[in-house]
């Protein structure tokens, strides 16, 4: 049985801090600890009733290292950054930042996402911003739906969006792109030097 353990700082903690929360913890600059399970981040959250977990319940998994249950969520990738969670926390914890960690992990380990699509539209989205400093809208459907395999979706929007001169033809690199691109090159080192939690850890107490 783990005990309780005494911090140099002298907090004390009931179970050993999971490699899972010190990977969010170190990535989001969260303190995944202090959440008390109060509820008011999932009552506020707009995606909350399409999600499988709600903020209150990943927070939980977090806190007791249930990496697998975690990036199996649909959560992390319905999270709208919204942030009307952290605005609404009593313990004045960023949940939108944590979700964004865990995306991180998630990518890091190739995990499989719960919502296909909405990895990829989150990968494809990050990637022209790396190249190009700024989002090329066209790339971005065009690679959506042709990677997605589903390639005709939305396409009777294109005319009126072409029309209305609302979607440049060709991409346009920002000025400060080379900027953009050294600031995901620091990213990467970051993420060299915290790697993912590699252990499969927790238990079900979680889905209480
Ligand atoms: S930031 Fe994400 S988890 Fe928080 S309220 Fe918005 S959608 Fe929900
Ligand atoms: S609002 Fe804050 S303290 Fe309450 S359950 Fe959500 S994360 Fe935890």
């Amino acid at each position: 049985m783990k005990m309780a353990q005494l911090t140099p700082a002298g907090t004390i903690h009931p179970f050993p801090r999971s490699g899972l929360q010190v990977f969010v913890e170190s990535q989001s600059g969260q303190r995944v600890l202090r959440c008390y399970q109060c509820g008011k981040c999932t009552a506020g959250c707009p995606s909350a009733y399409a999600m499988d977990l709600g903020p209150r319940r990943v927070m939980r998994a977090i806190q007791l290292g249930l990496k697998d249950e975690v990036l199996a969520s649909s959560t992390i990738w319905l999270c709208l950054q919204c942030q009307t969670c952290s605005a609404r926390c009593p313990a004045e914890i960023g949940i939108a930042e944590v979700m964004e960690s865990l995306r991180l992990l998630a990518a890091a380990e190739r995990s499989r996402p719960a919502e296909r699509d909405v990895a990829l539209f989150h990968r494809l989205f990050r990637d022209l911003i790396r190249r190009w400093g700024r989002i090329y809208e066209l790339g971005l459907g065009a690679l959506y739906n042709l990677r997605g395999r589903h390639p005709f979706a939305n396409l009777g929007l294109l005319p009126h969006l072409l029309s209305r001169g609302k979607l440049p033809l060709l991409p346009q690199r920002t000025k400060g792109a080379s900027q953009v691109r050294a600031i995901f090159a620091r990213v990467r080192a970051a993420e060299r030097e915290a790697p993912p939690p590699e252990a499969k850890e927790g238990t079900d107490a979680s889905r209480q």
